[in-house]
């Protein structure tokens, strides 16, 4: 979890491989109604140079949720990239640490909630679950009317249940738009 940086600052410039693994808190996931499969593995490198200590590593995490769209469970792993600096004193953009101690929990905690997509989907084209039966439409299909769906979102559909009285209908008293019957 922590990791001493003392060799690094002893020898600045050169780099020290780490490998470690990091229980979250499923906490940081809430918003996201996520939650973590596997403690995350943090890998990569550090060194230390003028006071500061630069750490490069992949966050490899598994996270399980529910598609937003059709709500299935899913799991899936990420790979993502820690680039950051860790300093004496507070500065913009890095992150403290005290005598050569580095604990880089938080700084691997933001990266992952910055990393995680707006929309969680079981893949890119899933085609949710019916408005009026609630089929999963990745699975089956159902004879729920779609166009009933669509109508209030289109408003062409309203011109399409249209049409023209009285030119072709033999009446003398219908002349304007009336509404044809589904
Ligand atoms: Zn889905
Ligand atoms: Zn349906």
């Amino acid at each position: 979890m922590l990791i001493d940086v003392l060799q690094a600052r002893l020898s600045p410039g050169k780099r020290f491989e780490f490998d470690e693994f990091y229980n979250l808190n499923n906490d940081i996931l809430d918003i996201h109604n996520a939650k973590f499969v596997n403690p995350v593995e943090v890998k990569g490198n550090y060194y230390f140079n003028n006071k500061t200590v630069f750490v490069n590593a992949k966050i490899i995490y598994t996270i399980e949720f529910l598609c937003d769209r059709c709500a299935e469970k899913v799991n899936r792993t990420y790979k993502i990239d820690l680039c950051e600096r860790f300093v004496k004193t507070q500065e913009d953009d890095a992150y403290l640490y005290d005598k050569d101690i580095i604990n880089p929990q938080k700084a691997i905690e933001d990266n992952i909630i910055l990393s995680l997509p707006i929309e969680k989907l079981c893949s890119p084209d899933c085609k949710g679950l019916c408005k009026i039966c609630g089929t999963n439409l990745n699975k089956s299909k159902c004879d729920c009317d779609s166009e009933i769906t669509v109508k209030p979102d289109n408003p062409f559909q309203i011109l399409q249940n249209l049409e023209l009285g009285g030119a072709n209908n033999g009446s003398t008293k219908g002349k304007g738009l009336k509404i044809k019957k589904r």
